[in-house]
């Protein structure tokens, strides 16, 4: 019997780059510099080459970078920062670990994006910066977003791009659209190491140097604490991976831009039942994920489940529907994000995903009828 059908086949992009891996790793193991080696300056330097950003600072993860990011600004205990419910909790809760209020915008309904009409009337002068997210692999409005940033004194703008590194926004690459940028490579995402990891990235001078000091628990010297810091370095076999990948990267984007042209043409056929994500003219997406809605949302995982095509749900909940982040705001806000968290699906997406499996998706879909 053929292999199962991966959501995301980790195994066969590992099969691919097994050589320069391993090469990469016993550089490691032989130079024996396992924090701040030589390959995470490499890395750096070839992150911020990629995207066309000044400067790329790995750290520990995606939250780290989110976090480093936030503290790099000065964030205050009651400062707003304006984001969406609808994400990974790692967004919201670094703005709360640091005393800061996260101000919810609801998303548009059919990106699933911040709806960048709702954002001025929730800017108020405790607000320090605007947090959008680019999920499931495509950028947010971010020339709207800066505007409106610029309009009122100058608000910081940190994108949120765990999913969406790689991806254009009119012909200029996420993570160079904005003052700050928070990657991770977390192993299922666009680009993924071996463990956890993540990167910052900005093109002023001084937040880099702020960033990079912060990552070492404030030292501007070696035992020379300037500020309040983490522990949040990137290791080196984690960078080393991450370098090896790179040779594949623009491939893998490529490929996992043919298999979405592939399900968007198939899916075609099948609205209103089951309705893509839509993309916005001038935008490409990483395709962390391939996500649809679906009314019968659950009832179409069960259908795909039984044909054993695995599936997952990001997210079921909209954050302020979660008891962490419940007294944000009243739970009938954000009308939107809460439903998108019944409707959406996410189905099998990865660069080594077999058109004979995708189609075979495309025809259990074809096949579900509402119950
Ligand atoms: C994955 C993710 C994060 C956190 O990244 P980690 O590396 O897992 O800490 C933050 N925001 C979004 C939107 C994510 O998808």
């Amino acid at each position: 019997m053929a292999e199962a059908m991966a959501f995301v086949d980790l195994k066969a992009q590992y099969a691919a780059l097994k050589v320069q891996i391993a090469e990469r790793m016993q550089r490691v193991l032989d130079h024996g510099q396992y924090i701040m080696g030589p390959e995470v300056a490499e890395l750096e330097v070839r992150l911020a080459a990629n995207c066309g950003a000044r400067h790329c600072i790995t750290v520990a993860s995606g939250t780290e970078a989110i976090l480093i990011a936030l503290m790099a600004l000065s964030l205050k205990p009651g400062d707003e920062v304006i984001t969406t419910p609808f994400t990974f909790a790692a967004t919201a809760e670094m703005i709360v670990l640091l005393g800061g209020v996260p101000v919810f915008v609801d998303i548009e309904p059919d990106t699933c994006l911040i709806d960048t009409r709702l954002i001025e009337s929730k800017i108020s002068p405790r607000t320090r910066a605007i947090l959008p997210v680019g999920l499931y692999g495509q950028c947010a409005d971010m020339d709207e977003i800066n505007a409106i940033a610029a309009r009122h004194g100058g608000l910081a703008v940190i994108e949120d791009a765990a999913q969406s590194f790689g991806a254009l926004y009119n012909g200029r690459r996420s993570c160079n659209l904005s003052l700050l940028a928070c990657t991770s490579f977390f192993p299922s995402k666009p680009l993924g190491c071996y463990g956890d990891g993540g990167a910052v990235f900005t093109s002023d001078d001084a937040l880099a140097r702020a960033c990079r000091e912060i990552r070492v628990h404030g030292q501007s010297a070696r035992y020379s604490h300037t500020r309040i810091g983490v522990g949040g370095r990137m290791d080196t076999l984690q960078c080393a991976i991450v370098l090896a990948k790179l040779e594949r990267f623009e491939w893998e984007l490529a490929r996992r831009e043919a298999l979405a042209a592939r399900y968007l043409n198939g899916l075609a056929q099948l609205a209103p039942r089951v309705v893509p994500i839509s993309m916005r003219p001038g935008r490409t997406s990483a395709w962390a994920q391939m996500t649809v809605r679906s009314p019968q949302r659950d009832a179409l995982a069960a259908h795909l489940r039984a044909q054993d095509i695995p599936t997952a749900v990001h997210y079921p909940l909209p954050l302020h529907h979660q008891p962490a982040y419940a007294d944000l705001c009243a739970a009938d806000e954000h009308p939107h994000s809460i439903a998108a968290g019944r409707e959406v699906l996410s189905l099998p997406m990865s660069a080594d995903l077999a058109e004979a499996d995708l189609d075979r998706v495309l025809d259990a879909l074809a096949f579900f009828s509402v119950p």
